[in-house]
């Protein structure tokens, strides 16, 4: 096989950009297609977190030297570029996170202390992410309210009819995941958006996903809220990104209190900070927040619709393949689908096929990638999940293909 089937992508210049893909593992290349549990890092990204350590390292807003200075425009710019990046109407909308994990807590923990009350409901789906479940169990159980789950078909498809169904009176948050890690399934959220507030309801959507594969505006989608993590987008880990409506981020209470988050302390009454800074108590991630503006630049430099093309072919190109080998079904046939290929093969374990994969040199994923209630509606403990990024390749693709044959014929 050959690049060419996504000519306008240069993969071999993008690859050299990624230092970690010259390594090998267990004595072959390392072919890492674990690219939705987290993304590697291109140079740049990785010289941006040593060059504010080894340059300007100082704390940030507060200082009045220059180094401070320096490295208060470094994290402001990171605000701005997240603001275009994802159609925000303006950077104080953009409050940074540890991740997608932090950014759903910190709605329950806020929003939904002061606007979920006995009896009301909020609507998640059969295939969220844990950290799309446990969040908002917890607050139904502290508020007596009531969680609804939209069910999966059989190809991993929500159903909108029934969704629609679920919408009451009472629905005061419908929080749902744009994709899903372990499908690949695009859900229709702005369809979703618009039945929900029709409804009267806030919708929060869940990009973990969706904001490395697919073009994002806020505005245009008009959810409410919008969490992603910036290493899932060839960023660092430790950062990432909560987006909330205006009125909203300023009618919520305070999530944590500390330094930064507030105006005047006075042991009477505390007066808090504007937006975004409300909601950023004590010292942020300096670095990782600065080196998330250089991977959202690499990204756009080499465009989104390239890389998206390049791997809706790939995933088409391992769905041929995997199909044909006896025994292998895939987990996740819905009609829009990106990134992943997840699969299941008669009587062995998915995690015995990664064990015997890794010994090639290939990672990916396996198990419930924490999304236990979706692996239970399909009746299996796991899958072995291969999951796509812009630097991967079709050889890559057949060498995993290989590897399951392999695997298959040791295991059976
Ligand atoms: N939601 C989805 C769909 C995910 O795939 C993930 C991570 O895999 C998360 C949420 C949690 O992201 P993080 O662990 O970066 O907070």
């Amino acid at each position: 096989m050959n690049n060419t089937v996504s000519p306008a992508l240069d993969v071999n210049t993008i690859r050299d950009a990624f230092p970690i893909l010259q390594r090998q593992v267990n004595g072959h290349p390392l072919v890492y297609l674990d690219n939705a549990a987290t993304a590697q890092k291109p140079l740049s990204v990785i010289d941006a977190i040593s060059d504010y350590y080894k340059g300007y390292n100082a704390n940030i807003h507060r200082g009045i030297h220059r180094m401070a200075e320096e490295a208060t425009t470094a994290f402001e710019a990171t605000r701005k570029t997240i603001a275009r990046f994802i159609g925000a109407a303006s950077s104080d909308e953009i409050i940074f996170t540890r991740g997608t994990t932090e950014g759903i807590n910190l709605v329950a923990y806020t929003w939904g202390k002061q606007n979920i009350n006995k009896g009301d409901e909020i609507i998640i789906s059969e295939m969220e992410h844990h950290s799309n479940i446990v969040p908002w169990q917890v607050l139904c159980q502290e508020k007596n309210a009531v969680l609804k789950i939209i069910p999966v078909d059989d190809n991993g498809e929500l159903s909108f009819e029934i969704f629609k169904k679920l919408l009451t009176p009472h629905t005061k948050l419908v929080s749902i995941v744009q994709v899903s890690n372990s499908l690949g399934t695009v859900n229709p959220v702005r369809e979703i958006i618009e039945e929900a507030h029709k409804a009267g309801a806030r919708v929060l959507i869940d990009g973990a996903q969706s904001s490395v594969h697919l073009d994002i505006n806020v505005q245009d989608l008009d959810c409410d809220f919008f969490a992603f993590s910036g290493h899932k987008i060839y960023g660092p880990t430790g950062v990432g990104v909560l987006y909330g409506k205006k009125d909203l981020l300023e009618a919520m209470p305070v999530f944590q209190g500390g330094g930064e988050m507030i105006n005047e302390v006075t042991f009477k009454q505390t007066t808090y900070n504007e937006l975004p800074y409300k909601y950023e108590a004590g010292t942020p991630n300096i670095a990782d927040t600065i080196a998330l503006k250089t991977a959202i630049d690499f990204v756009e430099s080499i465009g989104k619709d390239l890389i998206r093309e390049h791997e809706v072919e790939l995933v088409k190109y391992a769905t041929r393949q995997l199909e044909d080998i006896s025994g292998l079904r895939i987990i996740g046939k819905a009609n829009n689908k990106v990134s992943l290929v997840s699969f299941v093969i008669d009587n062995i374990h998915p995690s015995d096929i990664g064990t015997l994969l890794d010994n090639m040199g290939i990672a990916v994923r396996t198990g419930h990638h924490c999304t236990q209630p979706l692996m239970k509606r399909f009746d299996i403990p796991g899958t072995v999940r291969a999951s796509f990024a812009m630097y991967n390749t079709f050889e890559e693709v057949d060498a995993l293909v290989a590897g399951v044959h392999k695997a298959v014929k040791i295991l059976l």
